[in-house]
């Protein structure tokens, strides 16, 4: 089995994170538009030293259920799949402290279902978990054979256009995939 998840606001509480980040670097807020200008400039902050994550620092934005989803599961079947700038995606996700949780995270710029298909052959069943409706269509076309998830915690993003196995936890997933086995 392959899980492949998504990051933000599936895993990571990125509303409560993007509010601490304010806090930590004031002038994020004056540059504030579109959440990508804002992931954009954040990024620039990232490479240039002026906004920096500990080791652990970030782990208090996990959602409450997640710690307790990775420690029943196999590491060898959990993937990280995160779209958007590699750097503040990286430092968001190692600063989380729970890389050694997965077989190995993917930073994509790409949409996630070309992504997908460049990563296969995976262990079989393929399930990908994703809030934002975008990604989960493109991974249906291009990836048809992959299981799509729809985690609902937080509905801002678009809703897919296409069949998707709806869930609001990670106890709903892992019933999910208790299934499949
Ligand atoms: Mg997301």
């Amino acid at each position: 089995m392959t899980v492949l998840l998504d990051f933000d606001r599936t895993i990571f509480d990125t509303d409560t994170f993007i509010d601490y980040c304010f806090k930590k670097l004031p002038s994020l807020k004056d540059h504030i538009g579109e959440e990508l200008e804002l992931a954009a400039l954040a990024n620039s902050h990232i490479l240039n030293g002026n906004l920096r994550f500990e080791p652990g620092e970030l782990r208090q934005f996990l959602y409450p259920d997640v710690m307790a989803f990775l420690e029943k599961r196999n590491p060898q079947d959990l993937a990280i799949l995160t779209w958007g700038n590699e750097d503040l995606q990286r430092s968001k996700v190692e600063s989380t402290g729970i890389v050694d949780r997965f077989s190995r995270v993917v930073y994509t710029s790409e949409l996630k279902g070309h992504a997908i298909k460049k990563l296969l052959p995976l262990p079989q069943p393929i399930v990908f978990v994703d809030d934002d409706g975008m990604q989960l269509d493109s991974v249906a076309a291009e990836v048809p054979e992959v299981m799509r998830v729809w985690m609902r915690r937080v509905l801002v993003r678009a809703a897919p256009t296409v069949d998707c196995t709806p869930v609001e936890s990670m106890e709903e997933l892992d019933a999910f995939l208790g299934n499949l086995s």
